[in-house]
Order: structure tokens, then C-alpha cells, then sequence
């Protein structure tokens, strides 16, 4: 058998960035920081799988994502999936990650909405042999884990962060990043409705926002 020689974990968070806000960014520090990662790379979907289809194009949320992300080094954009014309399946990114790291754990960083809904995803059992899994709470949401992922939570949960770092893949780590309660969705209905979402995500998005009259 041969060992594994780790090098720093990676940490990846994937979303439809509809737009970005500081409830991505914010626990994307926290962990990048706590979990020691050598990077964080937030990763666009281009046509997500589980959800409606975002209402602006790809261009303006890789734009607002590569924005928001200027002024932090350790933070960086992924644009593999934007340059797929198939449906951004998870699955199919991880096993890319693996192949071009393959001493490298990658983190994937998900919200607690975003665990409980876990057994939809596709080919989901076969994720944590490609990844870890760190969960962030989120306002507003409880653990309420479908049984079958129930099952393997309870098999692979750590609260031991340096498992992330000495094993290559399959753990799950809940953390308490910082809480914010912001979501993409408020700040879309706050400009709709002509109202200021300033503060709520970084103001050279929201600027870009303004300029591009999205989500009028
Ligand atoms: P929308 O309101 O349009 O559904 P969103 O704000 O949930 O969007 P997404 O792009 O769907 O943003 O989220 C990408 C990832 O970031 C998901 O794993 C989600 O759980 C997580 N996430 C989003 N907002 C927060 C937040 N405020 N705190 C923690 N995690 C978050």
C-alpha cells in the first residue's frame, strides 16, 4: 500500500453566484483561515443541476465573482464549469479536482441548506471518494438529513480539522464559520423593488450591478 503524502488542502465552493455576497465570502475566509487551506476557489456553475437556471448570463456572474474576489489573494475563481455546455454535475468536477491533485484534498464547501438536500444531487454516494465535505451553518437552517445520508453522516463526521488535511478524501466537517443571513435571492428582490443592498456584498459588485441593470 502506498502512503499518502498530503499536500495543503484546497477548499472549493460552487454556486450560481447570482449575485456573489458577503454569505459566500465571508465563510470562505473563515475557512480558508481555520481549516489552513492553501486556497479557496469559488467555482460558477453554468447550468445548475438542482435549480431554476439563473437569470443572468454566466458572463456577469463570472464578472461579479472575479470582482469580489480582487482584493483577497487566497481567493480565487474556477470558471471548468462555465466552460461546459452540459449541466454542472458536481460529480463530474470532483473527479477532474482528484485527477489534476492527486495529492491534494479538496474541501468542498457547501451551506447547511445545501446538505439536507444532499441525496438529490447526482450520484451523490460517490462524492466523499473524491472530496471532503465542510458544511457551514447557515441562518435560518436546521440538520435535516434525508435517512440514507443520515446513515453515512454518522459513519464519516469528524470534528477534528487536521483529517482534512492528513486524509485525502471522505470526511464531512460541520464548522461554524461566521453566520451571515444573506442570500442571493434578498439582494435580487432589495434591487427589484429599488431598494439599497449595499452592505450586503461588495460594493464593486454592486456597482457592477447598477452599471449592467441587472436584476431590475
Ligand atoms: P439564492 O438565494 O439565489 O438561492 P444563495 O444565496 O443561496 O442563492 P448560491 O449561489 O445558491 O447562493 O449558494 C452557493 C453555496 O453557498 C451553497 O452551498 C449555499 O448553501 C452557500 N451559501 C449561500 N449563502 C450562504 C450564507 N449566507 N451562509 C452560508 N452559506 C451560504
Amino acid at each position: 500500500m502506498t502512503d499518502f503524502i498530503p499536500a495543503r488542502a484546497i477548499g472549493i465552493l460552487g454556486g450560481t453566484f447570482d449575485p456573489i455576497h458577503y454569505g459566500h465570502l465571508r465563510p470562505c475566509l473563515d475557512l480558508l483561515q481555520q481549516l489552513n487551506l492553501a486556497e479557496v476557489r469559488l467555482m460558477p456553475n453554468h447550468i445548475p443541476p438542482h435549480r431554476a437556471t439563473p437569470g443572468s448570463s454566466s458572463a456577469h456572474r463570472l464578472a461579479m465573482a472575479q470582482l469580489a474576489v480582487s482584493q483577497c489573494n487566497e481567493l480565487n475563481v474556477d470558471t471548468r464549469e462555465l466552460n461546459r455546455t452540459t449541466p454542472s454535475y458536481t460529480i463530474d468536477t470532483l473527479i477532474e479536482l482528484a485527477a489534476e491533485n492527486p495529492h491534494t484534498p479538496v474541501c468542498f464547501l457547501i451551506g447547511l441548506d445545501s446538505l439536507n438536500s444532499l441525496h438529490r444531487w447526482h450520484r451523490w454516494q460517490e462524492l466523499l471518494s473524491y472530496c471532503h465535505l465542510v458544511v457551514s451553518y447557515r441562518p435560518n437552517y436546521e440538520l435535516t438529513l434525508a435517512p440514507e445520508v443520515r446513515k453515512i453522516f454518522e459513519q464519516v463526521q469528524t470534528t477534528d480539522v487536521e483529517d482534512l488535511q492528513q486524509q485525502k478524501q471522505g470526511r464531512i466537517l460541520l464548522w461554524p464559520s461566521t453566520q451571515l443571513e444573506i442570500s442571493a435571492t434578498r439582494i435580487r428582490q432589495l434591487i427589484e423593488h429599488q431598494q439599497n443592498p449595499q452592505y450586503l456584498l461588495p460594493d464593486n459588485v454592486l456597482s457592477y450591478i447598477h452599471k449592467h441593470n441587472l436584476y431590475k
